[in-house]
């Protein structure tokens, strides 16, 4: 075979490999018009080369916004540098289907493009090349993944039986008002609360109705309290309520609310009905707290004293 022959083969296998690669293979002129389309691109868009070839890019495909590209385009005209663009940015160049089977969730292929500089034998960019790869895979796998993250985190910060707060995601709100409040001084007040004679509900009824009175006391909880408020279970049958910008009186409003709306409430569970009563004690943030448990520690004490002055009724931390 002579030389000529061997480099013309070679030219051939190159093209055939170039039209069969599995990325997107695009050449457009200065004009924006469209010289190569390779099988990638065939197969994705349903046109052919000899329907695409000649044609402005932005009259085949309306979903590539001609500004955004024309300014990313030129860069790469003028500064001869490449260019990229990732599906975070912008999840497609071309809206073409995604047809993977694993990845079937996604309505849409995901691509990351790069913009190559093609400069012609005098040293000018007269042309651009566009390699577009399909990563759903990848973009998929990464949602999933913060997806599932996201899920983690508030299991986490969750407790199980009653979706509110657990003990250290809430202390952990706390803590960070009460940071807030040394900074700004806008008031916030604790309410901790405890069923009364709750060893009476659990010996009377079964512990299957003990939770459900837990999950009663969680609901009404959630019922009343604002959204800015950060509620949590403490302990066993112990639930904290942190309600920012509140004051004592406000806050005492809200713990006469809740023991009401407790004291009129029936707990149902099969044939069984009862009654059950709250004790709640409220601390306001003051200067006096060295630390966010010193405000945990007078919030329980004036639930303290709410049991000692008989139950079912409200104490209020004086300092
Ligand atoms: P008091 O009015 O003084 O609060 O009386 P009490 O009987 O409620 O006393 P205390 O608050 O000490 O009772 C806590 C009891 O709650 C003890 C424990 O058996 C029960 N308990 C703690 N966690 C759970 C739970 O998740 N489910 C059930 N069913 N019972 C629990
Ligand atoms: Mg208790
Ligand atoms: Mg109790």
């Amino acid at each position: 075979m002579s030389l000529e022959n061997t480099q013309l083969n070679e030219l051939h296998w190159l093209m055939e490999m170039l039209h069969n690669i599995d990325v997107g293979l695009v050449v457009l002129d200065r004009d924006y018009t469209i010289q190569i389309w390779n099988g990638f691109m065939e197969n994705h868009s349903g046109l052919l080369p000899r329907e695409t070839k000649g044609k402005v890019l932005f009259d085949l495909f309306a979903e590539i916004p001609k500004d955004w590209f024309v300014r990313k385009a030129e860069s790469v005209f003028m500064l001869k540098n490449k260019a990229f663009t990732i599906w975070e940015q912008r999840p497609y160049l071309f809206k073409f289907d995604n047809y993977r089977p694993i990845t079937g969730t996604a309505d849409f292929m995901y691509q990351n493009t790069t913009f190559i500089p093609l400069m012609s034998s005098t040293g000018e960019v007269t042309h651009l090349c566009l390699i577009v790869y399909d990563v759903t895979d990848s973009a998929v796998h990464k949602q999933e993944l913060e997806k599932a993250n996201d899920s983690l985190e508030i299991l986490s910060q969750t407790d199980g039986l009653t979706g509110l707060f657990n003990r250290i995601h809430w202390e952990s709100c706390l803590q960070a008002e009460y940071k807030r409040w040394t900074r700004t001084h806008t008031t916030a007040s604790l309410v901790m609360l405890d069923i009364d004679h709750f060893k009476k509900i659990n010996d009377g009824y079964g512990h299957m109705v003990g939770d459900e009175v837990i999950r009663h006391i969680s609901g009404l909880i959630k019922q009343h309290a604002r959204e800015t408020d950060t509620a949590g279970r403490y302990g066993g049958e112990e639930f904290t309520i942190l309600l920012p910008d509140t004051n004592l009186k406000n806050a005492y409003v809200f713990a006469e609310r809740l023991r009401k709306a407790v004291e009129s409430s029936m707990v149902k569970y099969n044939d069984i009905e009862l009654n059950y009563t709250i004790s709640l004690g409220i601390a306001e943030v003051n200067e006096s707290f060295a630390s966010y448990e010193a405000w945990i520690e007078c919030a329980d004490a004036a639930l303290y004293q709410a049991k000692e002055g008989g139950r079912n009724q409200v104490g209020l931390y004086r300092s």
